[in-house]
């Protein structure tokens, strides 16, 4: 996937990048999720993801130009096999369910451990219910996703990456207490560290083609 946007914004100088990270079993609509929040767009045969890809938009949240860079699975969530390499340096995941499969909701407590032994412990964590659109075929309540979430101290939301419900708030939602964060603790904003990095120009892009060369077989 190309980090293009429609807007344009991409390029635009940046108060700090946010490093995402999206992990669930496959066929949640991780990859939709994604391409819906960077593209606007939603793919009915969105084609299995293949490697690790990438996806980023710049969003403002509390006067600041944040850039949102989102690695995508690979795939590799069927073998359960993804490697810590993945975890490193996210500052954010999205565990992604499907309200529509119990099975991808009792599998949400592994993810939340895979995260938490293999990425840094400051991740922000958001649960996320997809494809809210399908009601009629509903078998995870939003009571049951919410009390998950409140037991493991983290954010959720229901989103459908098919009618664009909540994808963009999740991000921002997300983002916003990632800021709220760093305001708070008072970290030095010219201080780059691996969580967040703080740049004036596209100086990450070879980091990404690196990785990228790295993880797509
Ligand atoms: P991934 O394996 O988690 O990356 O899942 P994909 O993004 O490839 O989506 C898997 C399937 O679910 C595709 O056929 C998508 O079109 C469909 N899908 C994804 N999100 C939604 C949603 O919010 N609503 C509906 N109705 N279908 C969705
Ligand atoms: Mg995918």
């Amino acid at each position: 996937m190309s980090s293009s946007n429609p807007l344009g914004e991409d390029k635009s100088k940046y108060d700090y990048m946010f490093r995402y990270i999206i992990v669930g079993d496959s066929n949640v609509g991780k990859s939709c999720l994604l391409l819906q929040f960077t593209d606007n767009k939603f793919r009915q045969n969105h084609e299995a993801t293949i490697g690790v890809e990438f996806g980023g938009k710049t969003l403002e949240i509390k006067n600041k130009n944040v850039k949102i860079q989102i690695w995508d699975t690979a795939g590799q969530e069927v073998y359960q096999a993804i490697t810590r390499g993945y975890y490193k340096g996210a500052t954010g995941a999205f565990v992604v369910y499907d309200i529509t499969r119990k099975e991808t909701f009792e599998h949400v407590e592994k993810w939340l451990e895979d995260v938490r032994t293999n990425a840094s412990k400051d991740i922000q964590v958001i649960l996320i219910g997809n494809k809210k659109d399908l009601e009629s075929e509903r078998v995870v309540s939003f009571d049951d996703g919410s009390s998950l979430a409140e037991k493991h101290n983290i954010l959720f939301l229901e989103t459908s990456a098919k009618t664009a419900f909540n994808v963009q708030e999740a991000f921002i939602k997300s983002a916003e207490k990632i800021l709220e964060g760093i305001l708070k603790s008072g970290v030095d904003p010219n201080k780059n560290n691996q969580n967040v990095k703080i740049s004036s120009g596209d100086d990450d892009d070879d980091e990404i083609k690196e990785k990228k060369k790295k993880c797509c077989l």
